[in-house]
């Protein structure tokens, strides 16, 4: 095969037809303005805290779990990997699948649904806005503008679900949501390859704490497939690698319907440029019919059986204890924040009465790492504890 990369398709995003950035900076020397978006997500302090957030398994449990910041890298291989195979640009797919995940709260989706409900009379949390609340403002790195000041294609990536209301309020960022129109293809691949990673390492997770085994997953179709080929390829191969060897075909299989499917919907659709796709009616990136069902499949089962197990649902019903309590004792008493963040809390009250203080509490947790919220708690709650 040709080492030679080929060039971008014209429906591609390209950074010389980039939207730009909010605050107007010289160009790189050496680097696409891709490549500096996803330095900057990588240099950024919010992208390593995602080390000690949890997937779906709290981060103490055990250290060969996913957390954030492996899923987020996985994400990333794969969408590259498509990207390239589409002709699309890889680095912008890389800065999005990095970011995707940055305003995730402690305790995965345990935690964000908690502090959703804390927020409720005060517009709620959504993790997707968070991220970009994250690359807008949140960061605090350069001396010219607040955030990572990336650019509109990376943080359109990032805004994967916007609701309506919050929509409006995010002037051309937004209109999408309003127009129901569709992000670039590089942005479309990212979420189909997180939902690509997390079906296949929460499968893997799952067998590895225990809570499904191979003999219950051989009722689906998505894996039996894979599993009929290994154990025929192998047959006495067991443990770990028969696991590794299904799902690692399990990915592959579901990679290339997806390159195969998306390239046969861009060859029948043959949009012109970016804005063509932005105004198609629906995405071009997709899987075929069957694999989309079998897709759905594996990812109720996973429902069912890893995310709505009962060990599993003792932490997150603990995550809720920890983000639920931490959140109405910062907002009802923000003078046991620490110096810093009260700051923070004042000022934004200051600007929108409590909608900004509990705004702040929310920005505060929403940072925490597993670890910090579980200490932190442990602070304002245990009498043993020092402050
Ligand atoms: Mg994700």
């Amino acid at each position: 095969m040709s080492t030679v990369p080929s060039p971008l398709a014209p429906y591609a995003s390209c950074d010389t037809r980039s939207k730009g950035r909010q605050y107007a900076e010289d160009g790189p020397r050496y680097r696409s303005e891709y490549q500096r978006d996803r330095d900057r997500i990588v240099h950024s302090t919010a992208f390593r805290r995602l080390v000690y957030k949890t997937q779906v398994f709290v981060n103490h449990e055990g250290d060969l779990f996913r957390t954030r910041l492996t899923h987020s890298i996985e994400v990333a291989q794969i969408a590259r990997t498509i990207a390239r195979a589409l002709r699309l640009n890889e680095t912008l797919c890389e800065a999005i699948c990095l970011a995707h995940d940055l305003g995730h709260t402690p305790f995965g989706h345990a935690g964000q649904d908690a502090l959703n409900a804390c927020m409720r009379d005060y517009g709620g949390f959504e993790h997707n806005l968070q991220s970009l609340r994250v690359v807008d403002e949140l960061e605090e790195r350069y001396a010219a503008f607040p955030g990572l000041n990336l650019t509109f294609e990376t943080r359109e990536g990032i805004l994967k679900h916007c609701s309506l209301n919050n929509a409006r309020k995010l002037g051309e960022l937004g209109e999408r949501f309003i127009q129901r129109r569709q992000p670039t293809l590089e942005a479309q691949i990212a979420n189909l390859a997180d939902e690509i990673a997390y079906n296949n390492h929460d499968l893997d997770d799952g067998l590895r704490a225990g809570l499904i085994t191979i003999d219950e997953l051989k009722q689906l179709a998505i894996f039996k497939r894979q599993y009929d080929v290994v154990t025929a390829t192998y047959p006495a191969l067991n443990g770990r690698r028969l696991t590794h060897e299904i799902i690692r075909r399990m990915i592959a299989f579901v990679v290339t319907d997806l390159i195969e499917t998306t390239a046969a919907q861009l060859q029948a659709a043959s949009p012109a440029d970016v804005e063509a796709v932005r105004s198609a009616p629906a995405p071009l990136v997709k899987f075929s019919e069957p694999v989309q069902a079998e897709h759905k499949e594996l990812k109720r089962y996973l429902l069912e059986h890893v995310y709505r197990h009962y060990r599993v649902l003792r932490m997150t019903n603990k995550a809720d204890a920890v983000v639920s309590s931490l959140f109405q004792t910062f907002f009802s008493r923000p003078e046991l924040l620490p110096t810093e963040h009260q700051q923070i809390v004042t000022q934004m009250e200051a600007s929108a009465g409590d909608i900004g203080r509990a705004r702040a509490v929310a920005d505060y947790i929403a940072g925490m790492t597993d670890r910090y919220a579980i200490v932190e708690h442990e602070r304002i709650f245990d009498p043993a504890k020092r402050s």
